[in-house]
């Protein structure tokens, strides 16, 4: 799928929910899909201005995440305090149709993955939180992984 088609309908998401895609939301969209990985605010910044020759202050690629992340096109990912594109921009429900969501992060290449996560597995871990005297707070799921290619690499090393 082409960068050019998923911001073709986050465009139209945006304007389907009142917000105004506007040119350095997408460059910043564009920069987050581009690195296909997690990234800091500092990182999106060099690669926009390194890679797609636009400057963008750091502050405001801050906003502009925030506003991405209101329209669901980008996940803020607190366990590494990086920001990484939705997998699913293409599919408008596709968060709407699970409990959670679980983000597996490879703490080598900053790959991340967004698994579904069936409503029975997510009210029994609700269920376990509760009854330590407990609430989930944010049902976004993140957790510290190494990818297969990562782990196949640093095996070989070894
Ligand atoms: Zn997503
Ligand atoms: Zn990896």
């Amino acid at each position: 799928m082409s960068v050019e088609s998923i911001l073709d309908h986050a465009k139209v998401r945006c304007k389907a929910q009142g917000g105004q895609f506007t040119h350095k939301r997408q460059i910043v969209l564009a920069g987050l899909l581009a690195s296909g990985k997690a990234v800091s605010a500092y990182e999106l910044a060099d690669y926009c201005k390194n890679e797609l020759g636009e400057n963008i202050p750091v502050m405001s690629v801050y906003r502009i995440l925030e506003f991405l992340q209101s329209m669901h096109l980008a996940h803020k990912l607190s366990l590494v305090n990086k920001f990484a594109a939705c997998s699913h921009i293409l599919d408008d429900d596709e968060h709407q149709h699970h409990a959670s969501t679980m983000f597996l992060i490879c703490n080598q290449c900053q790959t991340i993955k967004e698994v579904p996560l069936t409503r029975d597995i997510f009210h029994g871990l609700q269920k376990s939180i509760n009854q330590a005297g407990f609430q989930f707070k944010n049902k976004q799921l993140e957790f510290d992984c190494i990818c297969d290619a990562c782990a196949a690499r640093l095996s070989s090393d070894a």
